[in-house]
């Protein structure tokens, strides 16, 4: 492998690990009002952010507000 090569190489490595570190992660056990829950959902942001959505009002039982879904967004970390 000549050094052209090799430089492609490894930064395609390096797009494939910046890509996978884009997963977030939303940790129940963050949220300050919630008992014993200790659900962990990871993913891409708009499906985490989905799915704690549905968690958060059909497990905790929030109301589907856009306070919410922005108290949610907030709680969003990288993984
Ligand atoms: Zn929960």
């Amino acid at each position: 492998m000549d050094f052209c090569n090799r430089f492609f190489y490894n930064y395609n490595f390096t797009l494939m690990d910046r890509n996978k570190s884009k997963r977030k992660v939303i940790d129940c056990r963050d949220l300050p009002d919630v008992n014993g829950c200790t659900l962990r959902i990871s993913g891409k942001e708009k499906e985490v952010l989905t799915a704690a959505i549905r968690h958060s009002v059909e497990e905790h039982g929030h109301k589907y507000t856009a306070e919410l879904k922005k108290q949610l967004k907030e709680l969003l970390k990288d993984e």
